[in-house]
């Protein structure tokens, strides 16, 4: 058993990029580390808390979603700000809110990430830009989290500051412009986040445009930045059996299988153009069988993939669903 003083000096020992002081050892109690009674420490049990703590971290998984309460639990951050510091867990955790003012953007998966700072000139020795600016040297793990809807908290990854941040424009919450920080950051791991979040999230972002007057969307569009972002994701991808969608294309003999109307053009060999699809989805589970594919002119591909009424599916299977060699 060790009292305080003796904790922190030999925490500071073991390690020494860390800050300790008795503020975090106070703090460190609150998120649960063991202290008995007496007020003294065991360190065994103490280094073996700190270790649980990081290997909680470390088993984030890619594309998870979180609440803020989550997030404070995990790292033991603060529970408000874009940059959230903590000295327990010796992490920065960086929050880039796409459905605020300023839109972070994704150029070849590196995140050009505004720094803190709400009005005014940002500074880059305030606050948490200065932690972000040494974090290839202090020794504190940056974690980036991304937000789409409001209050819900997407898991980048663990991110590292690539290039040296640079001044822009933006404007503040004030709306008047001021120069700002911006971090390029990218994630270290070799993990892409699943296309289909980034996809979803672009729904949310859609769905929220929709919401808007039309002078707000000018406004919007004219503040736009020119360059679209960009980012590498991970996907799935089935193979389809390349003899099912011939056959069934042959099959269909140039008409398509929902509407019965020819194939609106011919392909550059002069054959009529449909798409093979499956009527129930390989992505919920569908076989890539002869039963479950028909040949859809791209009008009606896109409507089964948009609305996937019940009446067009049932009417396929019913065709198709028998359907014998
Ligand atoms: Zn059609
Ligand atoms: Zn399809």
């Amino acid at each position: 058993m060790i009292g305080h003083k003796e904790l922190i000096a030999t925490l500071r020992k073991k390690y020494p990029k860390r800050v300790f002081s008795t503020y975090v050892l106070k703090r460190m109690v609150e998120s649960g580390m063991p202290i008995h009674s007496s007020g003294n420490y065991d360190l065994a049990e103490v280094e073996q808390w700190i270790e649980n703590k990081q290997s909680e971290i470390d088993s984030l998984e890619i594309g998870s979603v979180f609440t803020n309460n989550d997030l404070v639990q995990i790292f033991a951050i603060s529970n408000q700000g874009g940059m959230r510091r903590s000295h327990v867990t010796n992490t920065l955790v960086i929050f880039s809110d796409h459905t605020k003012m300023y839109d972070d953007k994704w150029y070849n998966n590196i995140l050009h990430y505004t720094g803190m700072g709400q009005n005014d000139d940002q500074d880059i020795n305030f606050g948490q830009n200065k932690t972000l600016l040494e974090s290839n040297i202090n020794g504190v793990n940056v974690y980036l989290f991304e937000s789409y809807k409001s209050r819900n908290y997407t898991f980048v990854g663990q991110v590292k500051l690539v290039a040296d941040p640079y001044q822009a424009t933006q404007k503040g919450q004030d709306k008047s412009e001021r120069l700002v920080w911006i971090f390029p950051v990218q994630p270290m791991a070799d993990q892409f986040i699943k296309k289909v979040i980034i996809d979803e999230n672009q729904k949310d972002k859609e769905a929220e445009a929709a919401k808007l007057s039309m002078e707000e969307l000018k406004n919007k569009a004219k503040e736009a930045s020119q360059k679209p972002s960009s980012r590498t994701t991970s996907s799935t991808t089935y193979e389809r059996d390349p003899y099912i969608a011939e056959f069934t294309k042959r099959r269909a003999n140039g008409t398509c299988d929902l509407c019965n109307q020819p194939a609106p053009f011919k392909n550059k060999m002069g054959e009529p153009y449909l798409e093979s699809h499956h009527i129930e989805w390989l992505s919920k589970g569908g076989e890539d069988s002869i039963e479950n594919t028909v040949a859809l002119c791209p009008n009606c591909h896109k409507k089964m993939h948009i609305v996937n009424e019940q009446s067009d599916v049932s009417l396929l299977q019913k065709k198709y669903g028998s359907i014998k060699l």
